[in-house]
């Protein structure tokens, strides 16, 4: 398809790749949801809301409005529109792990195609862990809700609200040009972050093995003793930040720092910053009780200077910044400024990951978490519907749209290469192909369909 005259991506060419790559189609036709013998397949629906987030459409109802267009049926093995109640109906019910053992098998798929090699740090393979809330609410709740009591101004008095919202802790691929997430854990009612992080980690050996990654980078939230009994266990090396909440550690660091000068120093340009730099480096201070081993500490001071306009001259302006990083990685191996720039990583990331995803994927749109209308089963003689799986199933999805659309993009089309546009446009540009599509085409999912 051209659009004024420029090639453009074309959605036979996204589902080749999937199919040759991933087997997307036979993943697909394996999916299960609750339903019983419906005429429309979990497969259609899965295809159906996967095409949606590959689009970046913004809703379920858009998704509905698109679903009109006879080749999308037919692409996605429907045969006929559907309204996003017969979306939100199966995918209440949908089989989670189905989905998320697609997302296993599409990782591995990628690690094995060497895309995490491309800026392997050292030869290791970077991930990083971090926290996102999905959604928040005054008024709708479900049974997995997380609760707490905020204060809002009503009418001009400020009074004290339940508020209900959905947290989870994903694992994500740094290293590479597709920013995969590994596994995604959602925190239960009344648990902390820490407490899901630990249930992530400790289940991506057996999805993975252990050595899926080497090197894993954590906000200070997750310095904690079992963490790094986990890490040591399974042989990941770990570079956390370390705030106050550390209080004897970060004090005895910055107490050694004070009476020394810098390990290192740099000064480094970009984007019309300037930042002066100087690092402090120092091997062998205690964790804390609980955890015996000796840690590395890495203090970076940075004086960062920008030019600002004031009363219409251009006058420099400082402002100084201060981390701490507490790492398990050797000294000889990553030097001070390695450590520093593994550290910076993890804010870099927010750019590529949970903010990509809630800016310009949708991710904060609350997706069926207090979907009623579900298919039931019996459970001991009483019929109920069944647990609403709903928003673990869509961010599911979700993350696989996201992952290989990136795989898609940079590790297959000549015509990103050729051509660089952005991700979105290559998305705009996948959507409007439907309407080339040829109505012969059979389901991408289909056995039948070979060829595609
Ligand atoms: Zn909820």
């Amino acid at each position: 398809m051209r659009q004024q005259g420029r090639p453009a991506h074309e959605l036979p060419s996204f589902a080749r790749y999937l199919n040759k790559v991933f087997d997307f189609r036979t993943a697909a036709a394996r999916l299960a949801d609750a339903r019983r013998d419906p005429d429309l397949s979990p497969s259609a629906v899965f295809l159906a809301t996967f095409h949606g987030f590959v689009f970046r459409l913004p809703s379920f109802q858009q998704l509905a409005g698109e679903l009109a267009q006879p080749a999308l049926q037919c692409w996605i093995g429907a045969g006929r529109a559907f309204s996003d109640d017969v979306l939100r109906y199966s995918l209440s019910g949908f089989q989670v792990e189905g989905l998320e053992q697609l997302l296993i098998d599409v990782n591995r798929t990628l690690k094995r195609n060497k895309v995490f090699d491309a800026d392997r740090v050292q030869g290791r393979i970077v991930a990083a862990l971090d926290g996102v809330e999905t959604l928040a609410s005054y008024s709708r709740c479900c049974d997995a809700c997380l609760e707490r009591r905020v204060w809002v101004r009503k009418g001009g008095v400020k009074v004290e609200q339940v508020q209900y919202y959905h947290r989870a802790v994903g694992c994500q691929i740094v290293t590479g040009p597709v920013k995969t997430f590994v596994a995604l854990e959602w925190l239960k009612p009344g648990e902390g972050e820490d407490t899901a992080a630990l249930r992530l980690l400790s289940k991506i050996p057996a999805q993975y093995g252990s050595r899926f990654f080497d090197i894993l980078l954590l906000d200070a939230l997750y310095a904690q003793a079992p963490v790094f009994r986990l890490a040591a266990e399974l042989g990941w090396d770990l570079v956390v930040s370390l705030k106050q909440n550390h209080r004897e550690l970060y004090q005895s660091a910055i107490r050694l720092f004070a009476r020394r000068p810098a390990d290192a120093s740099a000064v480094e340009t970009r984007a019309g910053k300037s930042y002066q730099i100087q690092v402090w480096d120092t091997e062998g201070l205690p964790f804390c009780a609980d955890y015996s081993q000796p840690v590395r500490v890495v203090r970076s001071e940075e004086t960062l200077t920008q030019n600002h306009y004031r009363q219409g001259k251009l006058e420099p302006e400082n402002t100084e910044h201060e981390w701490v990083w507490v790492t398990t990685l050797d000294r000889q191996t990553f030097p001070t400024m390695l450590v520093r720039r593994l550290g910076h990583d993890r804010w870099k990331l927010e750019n590529n990951g949970w903010n990509d995803l809630t800016q310009n994927w949708g991710l904060k749109h609350g997706f069926l978490h207090a979907c009623r209308h579900r298919p039931h089963q019996e459970v001991d003689g009483v019929r109920a519907p069944v647990p609403n799986r709903g928003l673990p199933a869509v961010v599911l999805i979700l993350l696989l749209a996201f992952t290989l659309t990136a795989a898609f993009v940079h590790c297959h089309s000549k015509l990103f290469r050729l051509c660089p546009s952005s991700v979105i446009e290559v998305a705009q540009q996948l959507r409007r192909s439907v309407s080339n599509l040829p109505l012969h085409i059979r389901a991408p999912d289909s056995p039948a369909e070979s060829s595609i």
